[in-house]
């Protein structure tokens, strides 16, 4: 800022004295110069205000924010929040005291998701190798396009989409990370399209017959957005039967596919999932590869949350038969906790598709006649321009741990689930919605006055609303956070999720005690 500073008041110098000494006005800008670029490091007044700004930090939300003896949340309503935190944008900038103020009541009034009993999520916890990881990504600001403004990013990018891909099988192959699961799965539909109908890139869908992509009902969301986004149509997603733990049925997608091919429409994509985002299902992908290799189509298997069992040598055989997948997208920022964002997009093929699909050939980036070898240029496989760096959180937090320490923390998060369970059983009023297949721990919660009413008429409409209630009653109170929703024809239930590391017996215990507190009068 100084520099710069000292270019503007060369400038309008220059323009003063016109006629004066040229040589002259050289010395002075260059002692200038010297001069304020030799005091930068001592004298920016905001790096004081960092420093102070980073202490809060690593009080509030590192330290107090992962204490059992503090709160979860401070919960607000909006209106009072608005009163509570100085919100409003003015002409005039404000004191550094201030500011620093509002750093400690933002941290204060938000929700601590490193905090040992946050089950709200499919994320939780707070890992500091990953924070140091963020910390130094957010620093030193970078975009990771190119070699030239990335270079240790784009090897260590490289690196993990290679070791990643190594624990689906796979020896060879392409990826990227995309910003969140829900890109990474519309990656995979346009990818998949682009490598049945080239021209589509061109030409675009008025070109193409009508297009159709296969999922299950308890597949995510973004299977839907993205057909949306990608102009396919969400009329164009069709939805194959699952059996009674939630999976697909291979029979009925081989059933569905002959259906639309008799119709004259074009099936090209398979979107499976490994673990479900309500019920952690794992959908058979040998029975699916086979439908997939008879038609010719496109297997994507989304296990944004499941992906993480591969690491595990005891619960990999849950996503059995993955390498026989065409890509998968896998988020590292859920079951690894390696904070948001980090979700891998991972290729079989070898072609370069990923790059045909995307490339725009910006010259102003990717030159093509650069000093260095153009296949570190990565940038044009994605469907941005500026990319955040990803890859260091994970890549510094499995340097910390070793392949054995993750996979020593997926078994550990197993287990807590299971001795969840095994407690539930032994305690009045827990009702499991299904003997959970992974970390999904789906459950009612029968207050003492439904109890052993399971027959009469009301029962379920009366159930419906506890969750609700012990939600807000937990909120208010900050005593923890897990998530509730209905499903189908089932009332309200619970889904405990329990990823974070720092987790223990105790606090497990705890939940279930508090969620028998707050249920009692119910
Ligand atoms: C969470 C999730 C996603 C979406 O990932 P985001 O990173 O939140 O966009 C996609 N698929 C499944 C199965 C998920 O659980």
């Amino acid at each position: 800022m100084n520099l710069s500073r000292s270019l503007c008041r060369f400038v309008s110098v220059t323009r003063q004295q016109k006629g004066q000494n040229l040589l002259l006005k050289g010395f002075q800008l260059s002692t200038a110069m010297a001069r304020e670029s030799s005091s930068l490091h001592k004298d920016v007044p905001e790096d004081e205000f960092l420093k102070e700004a980073l202490k809060i930090v690593m009080e509030e939300a590192v330290q107090n924010g992962t204490d059992r003896n503090q709160k979860v949340c401070d919960w607000v309503e909006p209106e009072e929040l608005k009163r509570r935190l100085d919100f409003k944008l003015r002409h005039e900038g404000e004191s550094q005291d201030v500011l620093l103020g509002y750093c400690r009541d933002i941290i204060r009034l938000s929700v601590k998701t490193g905090h040992p009993r946050f089950f709200n999520q499919l994320f939780s916890g707070l890992d500091r190798h990953t924070l140091t990881g963020r910390i130094i990504t957010e620093a030193l600001n970078t975009s990771q396009y190119t070699y030239e403004v990335a270079p240790v990013f784009v090897l260590m990018e490289d690196e993990v989409l290679r070791t990643m891909r190594s624990f689906i099988g796979w020896k060879t192959g392409d990826g990227i990370f995309c910003p969140g699961g829900s890109i990474s799965n519309m990656y995979a539909m346009n990818v998949a399209r682009f490598q049945r109908f080239p021209e589509c890139k061109e030409k675009g869908m008025n070109a193409l017959p009508r297009l159709v992509v296969f999922t299950s009902q308890e597949s995510h969301y973004s299977v839907q957005k993205g057909a949306a986004f990608l102009g396919i149509g969400t009329d164009n997603v069709i939805l194959v039967d699952t059996n009674d733990r939630w999976k697909i049925m291979p029979e009925d997608l081989e059933h569905k596919i002959q259906k639309v091919k008799d119709k004259g429409s074009v099936p090209f994509l398979v979107s499976a999932t490994c673990g479900t985002t309500v019920f952690g299902a794992f959908d058979p992908l040998e029975g699916i590869a086979e439908v997939c290799e008879r038609h010719g189509l496109w297997l994507h298997v989304d296990a944004a949350w499941g992906g993480s069992a591969l690491l595990s040598s005891r619960h990999r055989h849950l996503l059995k038969g993955i390498e026989r997948a065409d890509s998968v997208t896998w988020n590292p920022h859920k079951l690894l906790g390696v904070g948001l964002q980090c979700s891998a997009f991972l290729l079989r093929d070898t072609t370069q598709i990923l790059e045909q699909c995307h490339a725009a050939k910006a010259t102003y980036l990717f030159q093509t006649d650069k000093f260095y070898s153009l296949e570190y240029d990565t940038g044009d496989k994605s469907i941005q321009c500026g990319r955040r760096v990803d890859c260091l959180k994970l890549w510094l937090m499995w340097k910390a741990l070793g392949s054995k320490g993750l996979e020593r923390r997926v078994d550990k998060v197993l287990e807590h689930t299971r001795y969840l369970v095994e407690e539930m059983k032994k305690r009045k009023g827990f009702q499991l919605v299904m003997e959970p297949e992974f970390v999904n721990l789906c459950f009612w919660y029968i207050p003492p006055s439904l109890r052993n009413q399971e027959n009469s008429p009301d029962f379920w409409t009366r159930l419906e609303k506890v969750a609700p209630v012990v939600k807000e009653r937990m909120m208010k109170k900050g005593s923890m956070m897990v998530g509730y929703q209905p499903h189908g024809s089932r009332v309200n239930f619970f889904r405990q999720i329990v990823v974070n590391p720092e987790v223990t017996k105790e606090d497990l215990d705890f939940f279930l005690d508090e969620t028998e507190r707050l249920s009692e009068d119910l």
